[in-house]
This record gives C-alpha cells, sequence and structure tokens, in this order.
C-alpha cells in the first residue's frame, strides 16, 4: 500500500502519507529509535521503487474514497525508510501537485548535499529535516549513518537547502535519554536550528527503541523548530 490514512498529526492537521520506499525498509541512517526497526545496510544510492504514475493512481483512487470531511490537509511522503532516496521523488511530488493538495515531505536530512535532491524538495510545500546531534560523534551513536558520509556534508547539505528553500521548513530533533539529551547537545542542535528556521513550537512524545541492548526504555521524541534555546533544554529536561 503507498497511500494510508488520512492520519491527525499535530504539525499537519490531516495528513495522508505515501510510502514511496518499498517495504520492509530502505534508509541512509538506522537510527537507534527506529520505529521499523534497524536498517540492514545504511546506504546513500537514490533508487527505483515506485513509478511516479502508480503512486499519483494510488493516491488519486485513495482520495475519491473519502468523504469530503476526511479531505487531507497535505499529501505526506513520510516512508519505511528516507523519501529522498527514491529518485523519482521530484517527478511523483510534480505530478501529485496536480490534486490541489500542499505536499509535505519528511526527511533525514542526509541526502541534502545532493544538488538533485534539494531541486525535488523546492517543489515541496512543506518539508521537514532531521536534527539530532551537534557533533560527528553524537550523530554516529543516535542516527548510525551509512558509511561515507560526513556530519560536515550533512551540515552543509542542511545549510544549503535552508538558505535556497522557499516553503515552509520545520526541524525534528528526537531526544533518547543519556545518548543526544545533554546540555552540551541540546545547546549545539539548537545553536543549529537558529540558523535554519524561523518559526517556533515544541513538542514531546514517549517511545521505545528498538535496540535492547542500548537498555533505553525511555526516548523523548520532540519535533521543534526554535530559536529558543532556553525553551529547548526546558523541554528536553522537563
Ligand atoms: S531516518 Fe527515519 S526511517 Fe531511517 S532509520 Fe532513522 S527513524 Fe528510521
Amino acid at each position: 500500500m503507498i497511500s494510508f490514512g488520512p492520519v491527525p498529526s499535530r504539525r499537519l492537521g490531516k495528513s495522508l502519507g505515501i510510502n514511496n520506499i518499498i517495504r520492509p525498509k530502505v534508509c541512509s541512517y538506522s537510527c537507534i529509535y527506529c520505529q521499523v526497526g534497524k536498517t540492514r545496510q545504511p546506504g546513500l544510492t537514490r533508487q527505483s521503487f515506485f513509478m511516479p504514475e502508480q503512486i499519483l493512481r494510488e493516491v488519486e483512487e485513495h482520495l475519491k474514497k473519502l468523504k469530503t470531511e476526511d479531505r487531507p490537509d497535505y499529501l505526506t511522503f513520510v516512508s519505511n525508510g528516507e523519501p529522498t532516496l527514491d529518485i523519482h521523488l521530484g517527478k511523483s511530488i510534480e505530478m501529485l501537485k496536480r490534486l490541489g493538495i500542499p505536499i509535505a515531505v519528511i526527511t533525514n536530512s542526509s541526502m541534502l548535499s545532493d544538488l538533485h535532491v534539494r531541486g525535488e524538495l523546492m517543489q515541496a510545500d512543506w518539508v521537514s529535516v532531521k536534527v539530532d546531534a551537534a557533533d560527528a560523534d553524537t550523530w554516529q551513536k543516535v542516527n548510525c549513518p551509512a558509511e561515507g558520509l560526513k556530519f560536515e556534508t550533512l551540515m552543509k547539505g542542511l545549510k544549503l537547502f535552508a538558505d535556497e528553500y522557499g516553503g515552509e521548513l520545520r526541524t525534528e530533533t528526537l531526544l533518547c535519554k543519556g545518548i543526544n539529551d545533554s546540555q552540551e547537545n541540546l545547546r549545539g542542535v539548537a545553536k543549529i536550528i537558529s540558523t535554519l528556521v524561523l518559526v517556533t513550537c515544541a513538542t514531546s512524545i514517549l517511545s521505545k527503541s528498538h535496540n535492547e541492548q542500548r537498555n533505553l526504555n525511555e526516548i523523548v521524541i520532540w519535533a521543534n523548530c526554535t530559536r529558543n534555546l532556553k525553551r529547548i533544554c526546558d523541554t528536553a529536561r522537563g
């Protein structure tokens, strides 16, 4: 199933999800908190999963079955993995825009140094980027990136995209107890975020890790877009 929902989203209202990545998962990260489970082999190669025509057809059929009051506020690329690893993402966004519903993409930011990826995301109305860590070591621990990806490249890509993007840019930070919730990391993340976005909002959810060995029994999932360092630290520390 390519499309699902609509599901209520705190950030997007009614969101019709689009999974443009084949199951079980294809991702450039293997985050320790990932709800889909470990990534077998995190990679950075873009691939063909579904053709844009198929995605459009399925979404159109899905929308036809919905009651008027269930019409989504957004069509959201939220995948079993990283949506920008889909080589047809740009074409799919372009075709879906014909439906007259704003397009959102939730990305882990790992591919933003790629000029083509940035160009494709420019077409989306709303983009959320992931910023979990302020340094390479913490990033390795929490996001377990694909071999060959460098933290400096990630940061450069993020900044380039934020500078070029004309839509609504949000950030998402997921905090894992004892891994990336130190004051130092929070301050660093806040500093990075403050250079990317203008809107202020913060929220938190509790979840569980798929990685039993790390014995993480509590994970704070914290979505935010803020310039306010004190608020970030206070929210994370409870
Ligand atoms: S980026 Fe998303 S899909 Fe990929 S491992 Fe992390 S949480 Fe899972």
